[in-house]
């Protein structure tokens, strides 16, 4: 990787591919304004960061978030991986490199966890900076434009005014310890949160410019000079710390009392306090003063913070993942107006009733059509329309001489008071869905029943302040590119819809939103958690053509997925569908699923007042046999209890559902129910086709006592067909216990779900948590090479169909510990499938030693991204 260098200058080649992009549109004003030098930022879609050239490995801070390379002729290059992600603590990097070693062009410094990178930090942006003072200024350099790892970047050439630095940045000791120069010195305590790393060391630099004092930092016995942030940044200065500040020179005083103030300020940490700057990652307040008010646009004036100019790129929290370039449209967001004063009770009840009757009948239709994601956010504002509490308070309000409008809105408001009161984050849905069901009744109420679909011009980048779900089912997917919030959270149901619905979003964008004018070409980067405000031709155009090889990729793999799954040496890995409805299957078959791994039977049995009958459990299995063509169908039992309560099931309260009575617990303290499905399944045509699997196994009895339901159940239809019984692996009893359950299950299911949330003692559903239940964590995936193992002497088939195994990434990892099918949600099937055809054993096998020996769930995802940039993105 060669390049022919310039006369005195230096050719930097691109550390990681992305875009590059000019340091402005980076959303922090150190580098923005350059304070630490000159360069540009590249927007990665790599995750591996390389040298640039080669050089020595001058800092790399604990936390592997950034690295300074400096050349053979003395010029420093900082690469500073995203913006804020000292804060991350070193979590989601891996270095390869130490302080002091020499390094090649191209070589591997730093691997990092994009996903996780982009989840926590401001932005993701690169700055690849000359260091000021260095020497060298950049003559030449490539913005705005696709960049692969190892083209060139920048072309830099040394100053004349290199200064009186040696190179190292640090004084030398004669100006170190100038004591006979009249000066000042002052001790101070370290108050920086991440003590002195890039942007402080900036910082400081920039404030001495306009002074004329020799300065220095001492800590620890050893002397920087407070003019270069390489040498401040070496220093390895933490917060706590005792330093010194010296300066000679006749403006010494001010130059120690600006230091000083820098090292020992409140805002230090480059901009005003923390707790006023809009943080992506913070989840944005659900409960934010707009989200009361679902129904009229935020005034506009007051939202300046953000100057969103052509090429500004604003960072917001990712919703659903995907790429889309179009144009702005604000939604119309109409006040819905409600007068106080009603027209007598009679009138205003009746209104109510028959609004509410209106809301009910569309909410059923929309059930009977909705995807699972769609129909568990439809059930749920179903439950809230005939709430007692809601209903009773509205009616009092009409008694009282209100309008219904007006009732109504008092009720639901009243209710949102009482949630936020209670300060729990996991409420923010149930707001959300109060508001979605405000909106509906008072559309009914004021005639407008039906909502008119928005009208969208093709490829429209929807942006608004929040929306709710209702809103967005209501627009034409098929003119729908992208969605971009300025408020909202990753885990509201309209996040979780749109990423249903395939639909590439940003949430928590912040006020910056507001100002995009309606029609202003968008690209829309939910891979990297960026909105770019009109980027430029080139780049939508470079974004478009990117889209379109996505899309071909995608044709390919969809026309390959019907064929069976083997590895590149041939070894068969079966890819299987989760499915949880009739619709689910029929998209099962369309992907080319091989079977269903996890039919989830609670479908059948929830929001109803009596438990299906056999025959009608039966006729729903089959239909689901048959669409699935013959090939096998994994019929769990019903996992049910706890936190799911049913009616016709009354359970005793308690105190924590998710390890009270749930999966089989809850079948054998209800054997009626359970013998009833059994049969029902058995029943299935033809025989064989239909394999039962049983939830939250803990130990051999719980297997025992069913299969001797299951023959009885054999034996009361007459059925001589032997059918086969596994278990799903998912609690940590099951999975150390695997040796002595394999003799009496034919087959493992590995729920990586409950795995993880009983292996890490956290709850699935918590979103605060929802970042660290990572089921590729160690723990779990020893969990499973145990389970894998136990399995081999007794030849049982091992599979996992929890949401690890839709997760590409983890492919490779599970098949080398020996997962021999993978059951999957049926859109990722096609992508599955590529992949593993791609992977040899012996990838899959090194990969997965080296993540059972990895510390943290960061580790494994890194090295698994790894070899994934490898595999996945060239299939
Ligand atoms: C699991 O726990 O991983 C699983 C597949 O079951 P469910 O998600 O239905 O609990
Ligand atoms: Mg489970």
């Amino acid at each position: 990787m060669r390049v022919t260098e310039p006369q005195g200058g230096l050719i930097l080649l691109a550390p990681l591919s992305g875009w590059s992009t000019p340091l402005e549109e980076i959303p922090d004003p150190v580098f923005a304004g350059r304070m630490l030098g000159d360069g540009l930022a590249v927007d990665p879609t790599g995750a591996t960061l390389h040298a640039p050239c080669d050089g020595e490995i001058v800092t790399l801070p604990e936390s592997r978030h950034a690295v300074t390379l400096r050349a053979d002729g003395g010029a420093e290059i900082l690469m500073h991986i995203g913006i804020d992600t000292v804060g991350l603590g070193g979590a989601g990097f891996e270095a390869h490199v130490r302080p002091g070693r020499r390094v090649a062009a191209g070589e591997r410094l730093i691997t990092f966890d994009l996903d996780l990178i982009a989840r926590h930090a401001r932005s993701l942006l690169t700055p690849i900076l000359v260091m000021e003072g260095c020497g060298f200024t950049v003559v030449r350099s490539s913005e705005n434009r696709e960049i692969a790892v190892g083209d060139v970047l920048m072309e830099i050439a040394s100053t004349a005014a290199a200064g009186r630095r040696d190179g190292t940045g640090e004084l030398r000791s004669a100006e170190a310890r100038d004591e006979t120069a009249p000066g000042e010195a002052r001790r101070v305590r370290v108050a920086l949160e991440h003590g002195i790393h890039a942007r402080p060391a900036a910082q400081i630099v920039n404030a001495l410019k306009g002074l004329a004092a020799q300065i220095s930092l001492v800590a620890q016995g050893r002397s920087a000079n407070a003019r270069s942030t390489v040498a401040l940044m070496k220093l390895g200065v933490r917060k706590g710390d005792e330093v010194e500040v010296r300066a000679t020179g006749e403006d010494s005083g001010s130059a120690v009392d600006a230091v000083a103030a820098l090292l020992t300020g409140p805002h230090g940490e480059g901009g005003p306090p923390r707790s006023t700057q809009r943080s992506p990652v913070a989840r944005a307040p659900a409960q934010s003063a707009d989200a009361s008010n679902p129904t009229s646009e935020r005034p506009q004036a007051a939202s300046n913070a953000v100057d969103v100019r052509a090429g500004v790129a604003l960072p917001g929290v990712i919703a659903s993942r995907g790429l889309a370039v179009g144009q702005a449209v604000r939604l119309a967001v109409r006040e819905i107006e409600v007068t106080q004063a009603g027209a007598g009770v009679a009138h205003e009840t009746l209104q109510l009733d028959r609004a509410r009757a209106q809301v009910r009948v569309r909410l059923e239709a929309a059930r009977a059509s909705a995807s699972n994601t769609a129909r568990e956010i439809v059930e749920a504002h179903l439950e809230l329309l005939d709430d007692p509490e809601l209903t009773d308070t509205a009616q009092a309000l009409i008694v009282a001489g209100a309008s219904a409008a007006y009732s109504w809105r008092q009720a639901i408001r009243g209710s949102i008071e009482a949630l936020r009161a209670l300060g729990d984050a996991r409420m923010a849905e149930r707001v959300d869905d109060l508001l979605d069901l405000e909106r509906q009744v008072l559309l009914s109420l004021g005639g407008n029943a039906g909502a008119a679909a928005e009208e969208l011009p093709p490829d429209a980048i929807v942006i608004a302040e929040d929306l709710l779900p209702s809103q967005l089912v209501a627009l034409d997917a098929s003119r729908l590119a992208g969605i971009g919030l300025a408020a909202g959270g990753a885990t509201s149901h309209v996040s979780i819809l749109a990423a249903a619905m395939g639909i590439p979003a940003l949430v928590a964008l912040g006020p910056g939103v507001r100002r995009i004018a309606p029609g202003t070409p968008l690209l829309l980067d939910a891979d990297a958690g960026l909105l770019h405000v009109d980027p430029g031709t080139e780049r939508l155009n470079a974004t478009r053509r990117q889209l379109e090889r996505r899309a071909a990729r995608s044709a390919a793999e969809r026309a390959a997925a019907q064929q069976d799954c083997y590895t590149a040496d041939g070894v068969r890995i079966e890819v299987f569908a989760n499915i949880g409805s009739l619709a689910e299957a029929q998209a099962a078959a369309r992907n080319g699923a091989e079977g269903c791994g996890l039919l989830r039977t609670e479908f059948l049995f929830l929001e109803r007042e009596t438990p299906p009958s056999e025959a009608e459990q039966h006729a729903e299995y089959q239909q689901l046999a048959e669409v699935l063509g013959g090939k096998p169908l994994t019929v769990r039992t019903l996992d049910i209890g706890g936190d799911k309560p049913i009616p016709y099931l009354p359970m005793p309260a308690e105190e924590n559902p998710a390890l009270g009575l749930r999966g089989v617990r809850t079948s054998l303290w209800r054997p009626d129910l359970l013998r009833q499905q059994l049969r029902a399944i058995l029943g299935v045509r033809p025989y064989g086709q239909c394999r039962i699997l049983l939830p939250m196994i803990t130990d051999v009895a719980e297997i025992r006592s069913v299969r001797a339901m299951v023959e009885e159940a054999c034996a009361g239809i007459g059925r001589h067909e032997p059918i086969e019984v596994g278990v799903m692996i998912e609690t940590p009893a099951s999975a150390l216990l695997a040796e002595s359950i394999a003799v009496e299950a034919d087959f493992f299911s590995i729920g990586t779900n409950d795995l993880t949330q009983y292996t890490l003692a956290m709850d699935r559903g918590h979103p605060e948590l929802a970042a660290r239940l990572d089921a590729l964590h160690p723990a779990v995936l020893r969990l499973i090479a145990r389970t894998a193992e136990a399995a081999q002497p007794r030849q049982r088939m091992v599979a996992v169909c929890g949401g690890l195994a839709s997760d590409p990434v983890a492919a490779p990892i599970l098949i080398g510990l020996g997962v021999h099918e993978l059951s999957a949600v049926p859109s990722v099937i096609p992508r599955l499938k590529a992949l593993i055809r791609k992977l040899t054993m012996a990838d899959c096998t090194g990969v997965a030693r080296q993540a059972l020996e990895q510390s943290s769930a960061e580790a494994v995802r890194a090295l698994a991204m790894r070899l994934a940039e490898r595999e996945i993105e060239t299939v």
